[in-house]
């Protein structure tokens, strides 16, 4: 062996990352940075994994994208999990019920793995569970329409430990209007107030994620409390009615709230989201008939639901990690450091996730990249949840008075 080959043999052995091709990963600078980090992601769709095919949480999947283990490797603090019922198929009636199921299979899950997770409903709760080393799991519903118009429903939604709400989903609820449906009352109306009024006294986050920009503006008046975005991202970045215009996050900064920037592909990225909506139809096709097939069988059902959803993947353009590393510069720019966060929508955007986002435990990934564009040590540590920790307290303190 000459000696060139013994030098680089041993450089490979003593050096392994500066001869693979493979990204360096985490910096011995985040890696201390993240021993003192609260990581929190204020939006995951999971529950549904949960409730319909028995998801163990304790387990590591090599599908879906949160789980307890890739949650311990990412170092997260805490997780909202979202009651999402179905906004189309089912009436408000019906999504009570699908509401507190989902929230049943989130509690008893946390029952079975005390070890590991607790249920938190504060931020006290939150940092109790950092204290014993457990995941903080806290719950949030998504889409006005689970309390059916009825504050006496807000307000068990709220004592069973949910602690933010989004006024709307895809549709409009009978007291707001959504980004993606036709206006009917030209923002909140008059319940939609009461209904702000009442999250506020309790102490529940108002999300507006999904809310049209007049529901938006007409609950920035309303609001005592700061609102957060749980899972939305930039418009001037990507033009879509779910995502936030400039002008909406200068306001949300003026109110003290946060955007929880989104990792959906095509909330990041318009070429890829205009590509997926063009090339949808046979698949979405395909979906349908395996629904049919496997509606007695809800795991076959959601593996050979990921085969189709991987092979349209495949034909989709990529999404680099870098485009989501934009949305956050741009929120930061615009709103400024004090009103981003993370607010992933892991497991409700099928698989369409950026480029090395694709579970939660690429989240070191992430802040890797952020800090590689010269954010601060502080500005991350505000990023991954020292944000929404500010929030939760000051919406904790507006329901105290
Ligand atoms: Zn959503």
């Amino acid at each position: 062996m000459s000696l060139r080959l013994v030098l680089l043999v041993l450089g490979i052995a003593l050096y392994p990352s500066l001869f693979c091709a493979q990204p360096l990963g985490v910096s011995p600078r985040l890696k201390a940075l993240m021993r003192n980090m609260i990581l929190i992601d204020s939006h995951a769709d999971t529950t549904q994994l949960i409730l319909e095919e028995g998801y163990d949480l304790s387990q590591r999947h090599d599908y879906a994208h949160v789980d307890i283990p890739r949650m311990q490797e990412a170092g997260m603090t805490a997780q909202f999990f979202s009651l999402n019922p179905d906004s189309y198929a089912l009436t408000p009636l019906q999504s009570i019920k699908r509401g507190l199921q989902e929230l049943d299979a989130v509690v008893q899950e946390v029952r079975r793995h005390p070890d590991l997770a607790l249920m938190a409903k504060s931020t006290e709760g939150i940092l109790k569970a950092r204290s014993q080393r457990k995941i903080a799991v806290l719950l949030g519903i998504e889409g006005g329409h689970v309390i059916d118009s009825d504050l006496r429903v807000l307000r068990q939604f709220y004592e069973l430990g949910v602690r933010y709400m989004t006024l709307t989903h895809f549709n409009n609820t009978d007291w707001a209007d959504s980004s993606t449906a036709t206006p009917r009352w030209n923002g909140l109306n008059d319940l939609g107030r009461q209904i702000v009024a009442e999250m506020n006294r309790l102490g529940m986050i108002v999300d507006i994620s999904h809310v049209s920009d007049k529901t938006f503006y007409d609950t920035l008046q309303v609001s005592k409390a700061p609102l957060i975005a749980s899972h939305s991202s930039c418009r001037a970045l990507c033009d879509h009615p779910r995502n936030m215009s400039d002008e909406m996050l200068r306001a949300l900064a003026k109110n003290g709230g946060l955007v929880q920037i989104n990792f959906f592909a095509g909330y990041l990225d318009k070429l890829f989201f205009d590509e997926r909506e063009r090339t949808k139809g046979p698949w979405e096709a395909k979906l349908a008939e395996l629904k049919k097939q496997y509606a007695k069988d809800p795991k076959k059902l959601s593996e050979e639901t990921r085969k189709i959803q991987n092979a349209h993947k495949a034909q989709l353009p990529k999404v680099p990690l870098s485009k989501c590393l934009d949305h956050f510069m741009h929120a930061i720019e615009v709103a400024g450091i004090d009103h981003v966060g993370l607010g992933s929508d892991f497991d409700g955007v099928s698989n369409l996730l950026p480029e090395g986002l694709e579970d939660i435990s690429k989240l070191p990934d992430l802040m890797q990249g952020l800090m590689n564009r010269g954010l601060s040590d502080p500005d991350i540590l505000k990023i991954a949840g020292g944000n929404l920790i500010r929030v939760m307290r000051e919406v904790e303190r507006v329901a105290g008075q």
